[in-house]
C-alpha cells in the first residue's frame, strides 16, 4: 500500500485526507515513480475547493492532489525502454494523446486531449505514482528533489510566458503583477538571466525587500499604493514597461493594462482572483496593446531550462518544506499572504 494525499469532497484544508491506496501497476509504455518530493500551485486550491475550470472533465473524487514532483523509477511497465529502475526524474503534468501533430512536435499546449496531472487525473502527493514514460523526464544530479519537484511548472511556465510568448528581450522593462508566488519569483529569475529590468508588485514591505533582494530593481506594495499602475508608469519615467507579467487575473487585468507603454504586450495565464474582469476598451486600443494568452508549455522549453537548472543559474526560491502528513498546513501557507516562493511536500 502507499500513502497519499486526497480530497473526497469539496472544501477547505480539513477536507484532505491521508489514506493508504494500493500502489498502481504501470502498464505498457508507462513508469511507476517511487515519488521524494511534491510541488505546490494555487491549482490544487482550486481543485481542492471544487473550483476547478474543467470540472467537468475531472475524474470523479476522490482525487489525489499535486501537479507536480520529483522522484525515482522504481519500475517500468512493458515494452518501457526509454527509463531504468534508480532514474531520477521529474513529473511533466501535462498528459496529451502522444500521436497527434502537435504531440509530434512537442507542443504539448496544443493538444486537443490535453489533461493535467492532479486536475482532470490523480496527482502527486503520493509515494508512487504511474505515468506514460514520456511525462518522466530525466533530470541532472545537482537540485534535491524538493528543489526539482517545485522547478519544472513554475519554469516552463516562465519560459513559456517570457520567452515563447512574450518576445521578452535584454534591455526591456517588465512588470511581474504578484512577484511573490512561485510562478512570479521563477518569472523575476529568468527576467534576470534574460537581461530585462524588473519591476514587481506585492503585498507587502517584507516582501517587497525580499523581492529587491532577488533581483528586482523596484518593489512595490499594493496594498499600501492602491494605484499601482500609476506608480509604475511613475517608475518608468510616465512611459509604462514594455510587457506585463500577469498570473492573478480577474483583479489585477485592468490596471495591467494600464501599466503598458504604447505597443505594449501583456502575457497572461490563471485566474485565481476572478475569471472574468471589466476591461475599459479605449485601454487597449488607444495604446495598441497587445494581450497575449498563454496556457502551459512546450516540450522543447523543458529542455531548453533543465540545464540552467543543473548549473544553478536558476535556483527556486522555496518558501517552505512540509511532510506528506502536514499537507493540510501546506495548504494553509499556500494561501498566505506571508507566503514567497515555492512550497515542497517531502515525501518519506
Ligand atoms: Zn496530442
Amino acid at each position: 500500500m502507499m500513502r497519499v494525499a486526497a480530497v473526497h469532497a469539496f472544501g477547505g484544508p480539513e477536507a484532505i485526507v491521508l489514506e493508504d491506496w494500493p500502489i498502481p501497476v504501470p502498464g505498457p509504455g508507462e513508469v511507476l515513480i517511487r515519488m521524494r518530493a511534491a510541488g505546490m500551485n494555487q491549482a490544487d486550491i482550486l481543485v481542492r475547493e471544487g473550483r476547478f475550470v474543467e470540472k467537468d472533465r475531472q475524474q470523479p473524487l476522490p482525487i489525489i492532489l499535486g501537479v507536480e514532483g520529483a522522484g525515482d523509477i522504481a519500475a517500468v511497465g512493458p515494452g518501457c525502454d526509454t527509463h531504468s529502475v534508480g532514474d531520477r526524474v521529474a513529473v511533466i503534468p501535462m498528459l496529451t494523446c502522444g500521436t497527434c501533430e502537435p504531440c509530434r512536435k512537442g507542443l504539448l499546449s496544443e493538444c486537443a486531449d490535453l489533461r493535467i496531472v492532479g486536475e482532470h487525473v490523480d496527482g502527486t502527493c503520493a509515494q508512487y505514482m504511474v505515468l506514460p514514460a514520456r511525462n518522466a523526464i530525466k533530470v541532472p544530479d545537482g537540485p534535491g528533489y524538493e528543489a526539482l519537484s517545485v522547478s519544472i511548472v513554475a519554469y516552463m511556465t516562465a519560459w513559456h510566458m517570457l520567452k515563447t510568448r512574450g518576445d521578452l528581450t535584454a534591455g526591456e522593462t517588465l512588470l511581474i503583477v504578484g512577484g511573490g508566488s512561485g510562478m512570479g519569483s521563477a518569472a523575476l529569475q529568468l527576467a534576470r538571466a534574460i537581461g530585462a529590468r524588473v519591476i514587481v508588485t506585492t503585498g507587502s514591505d517584507e516582501k517587497c525587500r525580499q523581492l529587491i533582494e532577488a533581483g528586482a530593481d523596484a518593489a512595490v506594495n499594493y496594498t499600501r499604493v492602491r494605484d499601482w499602475d500609476v506608480e509604475v508608469r511613475r517608475l518608468t519615467g510616465g512611459r509604462g514597461v514594455d510587457i506585463v507579467h500577469d498570473t492573478v487575473g480577474g483583479a489585477t487585468f485592468q490596471k495591467s493594462i494600464n501599466a503598458l507603454r504604447q505597443r505594449g504586450r501583456m502575457v497572461c495565464m490563471g485566474s485565481h482572483s476572478g475569471r472574468s474582469a471589466e476591461v475599459l476598451l479605449v485601454s487597449i486600443h488607444r495604446n495598441e496593446v497587445d494581450i497575449r494568452g498563454c496556457h502551459t508549455a512546450h516540450m522543447s522549453e523543458i529542455d531548453e531550462f533543465l540545464p540552467l537548472l543543473a548549473d544553478g543559474s536558476l535556483r527556486p526560491i522555496l518558501d517552505a518544506t512540509f511532510s506528506l502528513e502536514q499537507v493540510r498546513e501546506a495548504h494553509l501557507r499556500l494561501a498566505s499572504p506571508e507566503r514567497l516562493g515555492k512550497i515542497a511536500i517531502s515525501i518519506g
